[in-house]
């Protein structure tokens, strides 16, 4: 494959930028300028926090349900889209109405997170979010890996539905229905 040579010449530069001392105090104003009109752009963080936009991927919260419960159903389908395998749930059985099961460990290792989102996206029940949150310290290794207690956050509620997700997820159905006798008749109807 022949190889293209691309030549870039020089700017033409007129009389006056030929002469230098003339482009030295046009630079000078401009700096003048600057200081006169000063405006800070930075802020004396922490003790001023800047305004975060309203769409920003901050640290996780699980949102609660009416009855200021955990929403998370434990299906790992947010494990699963991780691309960094910082999340890891244990599942456990759930004994409320058509919720099959619940995490009884879930973490999220904030030392592999990229904060890309794929989790929240992946959540079929509006049981994971990005909050405001930007501040992550820890003296050690550990303290980066946060458990459901640590971001559970019962103030934040969520009204979408949740009980049959997990039963219209397996059977791939698109209307998620809220209802004992919704779900009822939609059984009825399956071969399952
Ligand atoms: S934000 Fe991205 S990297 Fe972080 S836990 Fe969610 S999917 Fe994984
Ligand atoms: S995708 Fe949502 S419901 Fe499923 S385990 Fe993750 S947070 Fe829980």
């Amino acid at each position: 494959m022949a190889i293209t040579v691309k030549v870039i010449k020089p700017p033409k530069l007129t009389l006056l930028e030929r002469l230098y001392i003339p482009e030295i105090l046009r630079g000078m104003f401009i700096t003048l300028k600057h200081l006169i009109r000063y405006r800070p752009i930075t802020i004396q963080y922490p003790e001023e926090v800047k305004e975060l936009p309203p769409r920003y991927r901050g640290l996780h919260i699980l949102p609660a349900d009416d009855e200021g419960k955990i929403r998370c159903i434990a299906c790992k389908l947010c494990e699963v889209a991780c691309p960094t395998q910082a999340i890891s749930i244990v599942a456990m059985a759930a004994d409320e109405y058509a919720v099959e099961r619940s995490p009884s460990i879930y973490n999220i290792d904030f030392m592999r997170c990229v904060f890309c989102g794929f989790c929240v996206e992946a959540c079929p029940c509006d049981a994971l979010r990005m909050g405001m949150k930007h501040e992550l310290s820890s003296y050690n290794r550990a303290g980066l890996v946060h458990t459901k207690e640590v971001f559970f956050d019962p103030n934040v509620k969520s009204d979408a539905p949740r009980n049959n997700a997990n039963f219209l997820y397996s059977h791939s159905i698109g209307d998620v229905l809220d209802t004992p006798e919704d779900i009822a008749s939609l059984e009825s109807e399956s071969e399952y």
